[in-house]
């Protein structure tokens, strides 16, 4: 299943899929005011890190302590190999 073709909407050429992902560099996570066990806890200075952004969804159920619960989904990326165009798409 996983490599079905996908067709880009715009101009039809082939699709591609990858992960999408942010690095953060080293002077910005360093430099992070809000985590003061930074200096010696598992990030280290100098490193950059990388985030990988996630689908967060409201399910509709109460959960625990009575909060609304919510689903926590992959976020899947397809490229177009011809002109560039990026789809994101959430499966369960
Ligand atoms: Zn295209």
């Amino acid at each position: 299943m996983s490599n079905q073709n996908t067709n880009c909407p715009k101009c039809g050429g082939t699709m591609k899929s990858g992960d999408f992902r942010i690095d953060i560099p080293p002077s910005t996570s360093s430099m992070n005011p809000m985590s003061p066990m930074s200096s010696f806890g598992t990030t280290q200075i100098g490193q950059p890190a990388t985030v990988y952004p996630y689908w967060e969804e409201k399910t509709g159920k109460k959960g625990f302590l009575g909060r609304e619960s919510t689903a926590i989904m992959n976020i899947k990326t397809y490229r177009c190999s011809v002109c560039g165009y990026i789809e994101f798409y959430v499966k369960e």
